[in-house]
């Protein structure tokens, strides 16, 4: 695909000149020039006017871009057609463009903190009003694993105070409406709860059985 060219001559001129694309006029060449009834060639002669090619590649520009925009209204035109065809409502599709766009703006969780909260609020609509705490733990233990060393560091700050993210899960279960059951915070120990939470990281209790063994 190229822009099409024709060229008119002058009964009594050597020299060819460019149509007017630009301007469309019949009596002139593409440089300007007055042109008297001239013959209009269609095949492309050895020599064209110089001043003309020079503004050809104006007309070139013009020609491109107006292509080009009919191509996106064309293409725009088959889009609207794919939805009717595809079944959508036709008063949809005007709105359609203008939904679409704001759509990669919207935020998805930004924080780590809405990640976690997200990740709980799924786990605990598995459940009628009490969630055990063992699932609560492995699966924010499981989200806490997916996360980087740097990012459990941001969510550590996030949740502020200690920084335990399944002790935060367990308060934010309770306040989203679930009860945590068999929870060691319903101990009401904190210490029996840094004990389960240690436990999680931790090898076996080998210094309990030494302890205990101790004595004799
Ligand atoms: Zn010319």
């Amino acid at each position: 695909m190229e822009p099409p060219h024709s060229y008119l001559q002058q009964a009594s001129a050597a020299v060819v000149h460019h149509q007017d694309y630009l301007n469309h006029r019949q009596d002139h060449a593409l440089c300007g020039a007055m042109l008297e009834a001239p013959t209009v060639l269609d095949a492309e002669p050895p020599d064209v006017c110089p001043d003309c090619e020079v503004k050809l590649v104006e007309y070139h520009a013009v020609w491109w871009r107006e292509t080009a925009l009919a191509a996106v209204a064309e293409l725009e035109e088959l889009r609207v057609r794919y939805r009717e065809l595809a079944g959508e409502d036709t008063a949809a599709d005007t709105e359609a463009p203008r939904q679409e766009a704001p759509v990669p703006d919207l935020p998805e969780p930004v924080t780590f903190l809405d990640r976690a909260r997200k990740e709980l609020l799924e786990l605990c609509r598995q459940f009628d009003g009490a969630v055990p705490y063992f699932r609560l733990k492995n699966t924010m233990q499981a989200f806490s694993d997916r996360l980087g060393t740097d990012e459990r560091v941001i969510l550590a700050e996030e949740i502020g105070a200690d920084g335990s993210l399944i002790r935060w899960c367990a308060t934010e279960a309770e306040r989203l409406g679930w009860t945590v059951t068999n929870s060691p915070v319903q101990a009401e120990n904190e210490l029996m709860w840094d004990a389960w939470t240690h436990d999680a990281y931790q090898a076996p209790k080998k210094t309990k059985w030494r302890l205990g063994r101790s004595r004799d």
